[in-house]
């Protein structure tokens, strides 16, 4: 039975819908019946060919919830009907170093969802089982799914950098991936700052999380939180003054990356020196890390703020987050 999608036919084009024949389930492959798939920046990047590895037709869409409609023969953790998601990653080597650490987005050979194979943008997908998570009870399946890779890529931060609650935490860009950073790092025990250009999301920022809201287009208000945070994530796709973030951060503090700026990052050695801190990027996370995120998230409550439309209405979904007017994740609702 094909598979009913949208998929993008050349760079920069619309979606359309398009249907193709999955490949036959493999011993460790689910087949999931998927009911919601968010929208990320990077879905937009393939679509565009930014990254020059899409190809076409693309299916984007790697921020995937629904339930398992059938199993290799070799899976065992799965039932048919269990809740599950997908997220950057569809596969992995499950042997290199960096795998065998659990840290499958670091593997050499790890497949990606939807860079040379179909995405959630559809009402089926077949995945290595080993990379599916089941969805804590506590979630909802529309609030899930932007975590699956907006929510791993502001966590794992937290973990892998060592942020402690003591720590003061600055949050730059108050949109998909800002809004689910606040509201981690608030639950991690950290007091918060939120740095935004528009300002009319300081009383959302708040109830995320952020004790501070920072105008980041006022440089003089950026200028006052000279030496209060410990840790700065960017979430952001736009070139800021980055010396003046770095100003932003306390003795051995970090700036860590999961946006990604149009232009190199320049910032004088002795930024980094002088208060020995560090510039810092992040990718996802591994499977242990995405399971735990999850169940820190159901624990604590933390769920994206999303907009539900139909798969039908695809392209105005993708417009809204290419002009960054999404509140704050959009998601796709399959047929059911
Ligand atoms: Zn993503
Ligand atoms: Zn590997």
């Amino acid at each position: 039975m094909k598979v009913e999608a949208f998929a993008a036919p050349s760079a920069r084009s619309a979606l359309q819908p398009w249907s193709y024949d999955p490949a036959p389930l493999g011993p460790e492959d689910i087949e999931i019946r998927i009911s919601h798939c968010g929208i990320c920046h990077s879905d937009i990047h393939l679509i565009d060919d930014d990254w020059k590895v899409s190809r076409y037709p693309l299916v984007p869409g790697h921020e995937i919830v629904g339930h398992v409609a059938s199993v290799g023969p070799a899976v065992r953790h799965l039932r048919i009907g269990d809740r599950v998601g997908v997220g950057w990653l569809r596969g992995a080597c499950l042997n290199c170093e960096a795998c065998r650490r659990g840290e499958e987005n670091l593997c050499p050979n790890g497949q990606a969802t939807c860079v040379g194979a179909h995405g959630g943008f559809a009402q089926r997908i077949r995945v290595d089982g080993r990379f599916a998570f089941p969805i804590p009870t506590a979630l909802k399946s529309e609030n899930a799914a932007p975590l699956l890779c907006g929510g791993i890529t502001v966590y794992a931060p937290l973990v892998n950098f060592e942020v402690r609650p003591s720590h003061r935490v600055g949050v730059i860009g108050i949109g998909g991936l800002g809004h689910l950073a606040l509201q981690f790092a608030a639950k991690w025990g950290c007091e918060v700052t939120a740095f935004s250009s528009s300002k009319n999301k300081e009383s959302e920022a708040r109830r995320f999380g952020a004790s501070h809201f920072i105008n980041s287009s006022d440089a003089h208000q950026v200028a006052r939180a000279k030496s209060s945070l410990d840790f700065i994530i960017s979430t952001v796709h736009v070139d800021l003054d980055w010396v003046a973030y770095m100003n932003c951060l306390r003795p051995n503090g970090t700036l860590c990356f999961v946006g990604v700026p149009t232009k190199p990052i320049s910032v004088p050695a002795f930024q980094l020196i002088g208060g020995q801190k560090s510039i810092v990027g992040s990718s996802t996370g591994g499977r242990p890390r995405i399971a735990e995120m999850l169940e820190f998230a159901a624990r604590h409550g933390i769920e994206a703020q999303t907009e539900v439309i139909p798969l039908s209405d695809v392209n105005q979904a993708v417009d809204r987050v290419r002009s960054n007017q999404a509140r704050y994740r959009m998601v796709l609702e399959m047929p059911k």
